[in-house]
Parts: structure tokens; C-alpha cells; sequence
């Protein structure tokens, strides 16, 4: 071969697939799109045309993963953020400024209650936190100066009911911005945008991803300045999804529902048979009757109570080791939403920050465990937990 018959790789777009065309979603990585001349770039910039230029300002995996999130949430326009804190520091730092007064829930998200008190306040946004179990006290905190709620339907790891009816109404009536970070509860759970929340927010890592691979994050506001400031926000600021991430999570998507239901089902039964063993002193799912929240959950969770099951054994620190090495088939891991079950421990993970009266308070043990529910055959989990208890 002569040195004249080498072609240098160059640029070409990638081969029709004629009459066929792939099935599975294609991943488009590709950081930049060309155009023929300025004119067409401008259309797209000025949306008087399709079509991406960066993929930090956007690409198609990041849009086809959230049409598929806007249709479960019944909305349009949702923004793809790289982590559910993305879209959590998306929404706050896109709509708040100096002066303004956030009322929060006090069971927050340990990173987004930590966003409030600390970054939010070094940039002269106040807040107060509350119990959103309790309308008064969220009534009581809101100011002439509040500009947003910030609420979770289901707290964690307690497990809380938000008193969501009574929330919507205050916030619809005071014309004060109310964002439902629902993670936990996912649209299925809990329609948050359709029942008339603002900004619906979403760490895609967990139940809708569903396999503990990709990190993401999703918002959905119902004004539009409210997306533009959102999305303007997360493109200066670089909190984009990868493309990778968000082929993975779309592909995680297709079995959402199918998931939820089977994990639903098993924490349900996982729930009462924890409450009935000699070993377990306290037993949270919102399905059942000693539920602290139960009548809010039946009007709040109508279509399921969710994956999450809280429970407290006796004892402390010995007593957790020996049970987290005992669930030996249980990963122990601080997440939740996975296909599989795992089992979390807030006192060394999530709520470690806390003083341990401020632990207490939240009925936070060293015997206390969170368990995410996957969708292992209900026996098997069941048979697992009573195994390692029986250890105890
Ligand atoms: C995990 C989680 C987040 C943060 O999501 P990441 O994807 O981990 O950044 C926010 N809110 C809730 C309720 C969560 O469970």
C-alpha cells in the first residue's frame, strides 16, 4: 500500500440502516453536532429549528429519557440533571435569590437539607425548617418573603407521610412555588406534578433506573420561566446528564412499573412479617395500621405504599454488626431503588452528621435499619430476614 492510498480517519456520518432500523435506543455520546453554516445553528440556538449543538446544553439521550419521565409524570419539557442533587441544586439555585425565604421539611434528604442550611444561606437565601406532617407548623413558617417549599411525600428514613393535600392548598393560596422532591414515592406512587405541584424533582439513580448504574437527576417545572431558569441554571453550571448514563437508565425505564409493583408487594408482606417477630421492636411501612401517619398515607399513597420498610431491633452497635453480617444474601449498602434488597443504617451513613440526641429525636437507633425492597420472590426475602434475625 503506498503512502497516497492512506486515508486518514475523518468524520462521516454513521451508515443509514435502510428499510430496518434498530429497536434498542442508540447512545449518541458525541459532545458536539455540526451544521452546514451559521444560519442553521442559529435557527437551533433560536429554536426555530430542531437540533443540538453541545451536549452540555442538551442531546437525545438526555430528551428521549425525559419524554419517557414527563409522560409517567404527566407534564412536559423536563430537564435532565447528572444526579439527583443536581436537580435539587437546579431548582433551588435557579429560582431563589438573595432575600428570599425557603420553608423546607427538617427530614430532608441529608445533601438537600445540607444545600439549604449551609450553600443557600451563604448566598442570603433563609430558611426554615419544619415537620410536614404538620400543616400548622408549615403554615406558621411561611413568610411575606417565602418563595419556595421544599418537600419529600415520604421522608427517610422515618418514613413520615407529608401532609400533601394540606400542603398543595397552602402553597396554591399563598402563591408560594412548591417543589415535591418525589423520589421516594416515584409518579406512580404519588401523581405529584398531575395533583398541582410546581417543580417536581427526581433522583433518577434510584427506583426508576432501578439497577444502581447510572446517576441522574430530572426536573419538571409548569412555568415556563421556572424551566428556563432551571435549565439555564444546569447548563452554565455544568450539572448535565451523561448520555451514557441516561441510554442505561431509559433502558431501566421499560421495567419500571413492573418493578415497582413486585417490590411494592414484597415490602408490604416484608413489613408485617418484621412486625410480627420477637426480635423486632418497631416495624415503619405507611401500609400498616400502627403506621404513626396511617390515615394521611391512605389519602396520600393510594396507589401503594412504597418500597421502603424502616424497622429498629434492640440493642445497639453489637447488635446492628451482628445483624448487617448475618443478612449475609442482603447487601448492605446506603442506597435504595434497586432490583435487588438492600439494607442501610442510618446512624453510620446517612444521619452520621446528626448529634445523637438529634438521632434520637428522629427515633434514629443504632438499631435502626432502612431496608429498600427489591424484587427478589417474596418467600426468599422473607426467609432471609428471618434467618439473620434468628442469629440475634
Ligand atoms: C438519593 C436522593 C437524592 C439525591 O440523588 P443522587 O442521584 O444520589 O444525587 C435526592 N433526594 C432523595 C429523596 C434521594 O433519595
Amino acid at each position: 500500500m503506498s503512502r497516497n492510498d492512506t486515508r486518514l480517519p475523518s468524520r462521516a456520518p454513521m451508515p443509514e440502516t435502510g428499510a430496518s432500523r434498530a429497536l434498542g435506543s442508540p447512545m449518541q455520546p458525541s459532545v458536539v453536532y455540526t451544521t452546514s453554516d451559521p444560519d442553521s445553528l442559529d435557527a437551533i440556538y433560536e429554536g426555530q429549528a430542531s437540533g443540538y449543538s453541545y451536549a452540555r446544553e442538551g442531546h437525545p439521550n438526555a430528551d428521549r429519557l425525559a419524554s419517557m419521565i414527563d409522560g409517567l409524570e404527566g407534564g412536559q419539557g423536563g430537564v435532565m440533571q447528572g444526579s439527583g442533587m443536581a436537580a435539587v441544586t437546579a431548582t433551588l439555585m435557579g429560582l431563589l435569590q438573595a432575600g428570599d425565604h425557603i420553608v423546607a421539611s427538617d427530614q430532608l434528604y441529608g445533601r438537600s437539607l445540607r444545600m439549604i442550611t449551609q450553600d443557600l444561606q451563604r448566598f442570603g437565601i433563609t430558611h426554615t425548617l419544619v415537620d410536614p406532617t404538620d400543616i400548622d407548623a408549615v403554615t406558621n413558617a411561611c413568610t411575606s418573603a417565602t418563595k419556595l417549599i421544599l418537600v419529600e411525600v415520604v421522608s427517610n428514613p422515618t418514613i413520615r407521610v407529608a401532609d400533601m393535600p394540606g400542603i398543595m392548598a397552602l402553597a396554591k393560596e399563598r402563591g408560594i412555588t412548591l417543589a415535591v422532591d418525589n423520589t421516594f414515592t416515584t409518579p406512580l406512587g404519588y401523581p405529584a406534578y398531575q395533583l398541582g405541584a410546581d417543580v417536581v424533582i427526581h433522583s433518577v439513580t434510584k427506583l426508576m433506573a432501578g439497577h444502581s448504574d447510572a446517576t441522574l437527576g430530572y426536573t419538571l417545572a409548569r412555568d415556563p420561566d421556572h424551566r428556563k431558569a432551571i435549565y439555564d441554571f444546569s447548563t452554565t453550571t455544568g450539572l448535565t446528564a451523561s448520555p451514557f448514563d441516561c441510554w442505561l437508565a431509559e433502558r431501566g425505564l421499560y421495567t419500571f412499573e413492573l418493578r415497582l409493583a413486585r417490590a411494592q408487594s414484597n415490602a408490604a408482606a416484608l413489613a408485617d412479617a418484621l412486625g410480627a417477630h420477637p426480635k423486632v421492636e418497631h416495624v415503619l411501612y405507611p401500609g400498616r395500621d400502627d403506621h404513626p401517619d396511617k390515615a394521611l398515607a391512605d389519602q396520600v399513597l393510594t396507589a401503594g405504599f412504597g418500597n421502603m420498610v424502616s424497622f429498629r431491633i434492640h440493642g445497639g452497635r453489637a447488635e446492628a454488626t451482628k445483624l448487617t453480617r448475618a443478612l449475609d444474601d442482603i447487601a448492605f449498602a446506603p442506597t435504595l431503588g434497586d432490583v435487588s434488597t438492600t439494607l442501610s443504617h442510618p446512624a453510620s451513613s446517612s444521619h452520621r452528621g446528626l448529634t445523637e440526641g438529634a438521632r434520637l429525636a428522629l427515633g434514629i437507633t443504632e438499631g435502626f435499619f432502612r431496608v429498600s425492597v427489591g424484587v427478589e420472590p417474596e418467600d426468599a426475602l422473607i426467609a432471609s430476614f428471618e434467618t439473620g434475625l434468628a442469629q440475634l
